[in-house]
């Protein structure tokens, strides 16, 4: 894939938990760059500092030292380009579907008639445009997830951060999930970040896998994939029977136990 704009910087980013006493070293001296139009997930073993690092992206927490940086700006706090889905959406309940999606968009006061526009476009993408009427209460756990996506992708951040966004989803829902993403993806040529803790996952989604480990919480690998190019060009591509895909699942089975 060729390098676009660079568009995260992060310099020496360390991140320390508790007092000098009783002190939790979590990040340890991560440099990394993510670049438009690249997938980066992320795999490790829990605990190892992932959400730590995608918390430092987007803003809730500040690194105990070095700098993160967005197109060159120095992030001090949450930012509206950048979007973030958790494990576990919490939808307003009291709201529709149509609502919660076009909660952000009232807030910066977009003209009615534009938002219901992104609305039903992005209820489109995320499958749930006949459910916009819908209340929380009524959807599945998937549906739920797909509105908190949708959510998200309708306000255009420049860059999207997961949480391990589907790990609660039944296996056949999840799929359904990645396919979405990865089309979404596609198409809206977006940036996305996303925390895994499915090796599969990270190599039929990602352009990029970084592999962090514990104590202290690096980097300990990384490389460019292009699997998710092949399933999305190719409706004949299974991975699970392309022998390379086989061996980057091992490597990064070995890498991560
Ligand atoms: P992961 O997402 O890889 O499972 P986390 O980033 O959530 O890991 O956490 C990494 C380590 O940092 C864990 O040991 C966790 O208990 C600790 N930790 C996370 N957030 C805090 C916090 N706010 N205060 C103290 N310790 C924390
Ligand atoms: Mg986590």
């Amino acid at each position: 894939m060729e390098r676009k704009e660079k568009l995260i910087e992060l310099t020496n980013v360390s991140q320390v938990f508790g007092t000098s006493s009783d002190s939790l070293h979590v990040i340890q001296n991560i440099d990394l760059s993510i670049y438009q139009q690249e997938f980066v997930c992320v795999v490790g073993p829990s605990g190892c500092g992932k959400s730590t690092l995608l918390k430092m992206i987007a803003g809730f927490l500040t690194p105990t030292l070095g700098e993160c940086h967005m197109s060159g700006e120095l992030i001090t706090g949450p930012d509206k380009r950048r979007g973030v889905v958790f494990q576990s959406p919490t939808l307003y309940p009291w709201l529709t579907v149509e609502a919660n999606v076009a909660y952000g968009l009232k807030i910066g006061r977009l003209p009615k008639k534009e938002q219901e526009e992104r609305v039903n476009y992005y209820l489109t993408e995320v499958g749930l445009l006949e459910f916009k009427k819908r209340y929380p209460f009524e959807l599945s756990g998937g549906m739920k997830q797909r509105v908190a996506i949708g959510r998200t992708l309708v306000n255009h951040p420049e860059l999207i951060l997961m949480d391990e966004p589907f790990s609660a989803l039944d296996a056949i829902t999840r799929v359904g999930m990645q396919e979405m993403l990865r089309k979404i993806w596609k198409e809206k040529e977006q940036t996305i970040f996303m925390i895994t803790h499915d090796i599969e996952e990270a190599l039929k989604l990602g352009t990029r896998i970084l592999v962090m480990s514990k104590n202290p919480g690096v980097i300990i690998s990384e490389f460019e994939t292009n699997y998710t190019e092949k399933i999305s060009l190719n409706k004949t591509y299974h991975p699970e029977e392309d022998q390379d895909f086989q061996k980057d699942k091992l490597k990064l089975f070995e890498l991560i136990s």
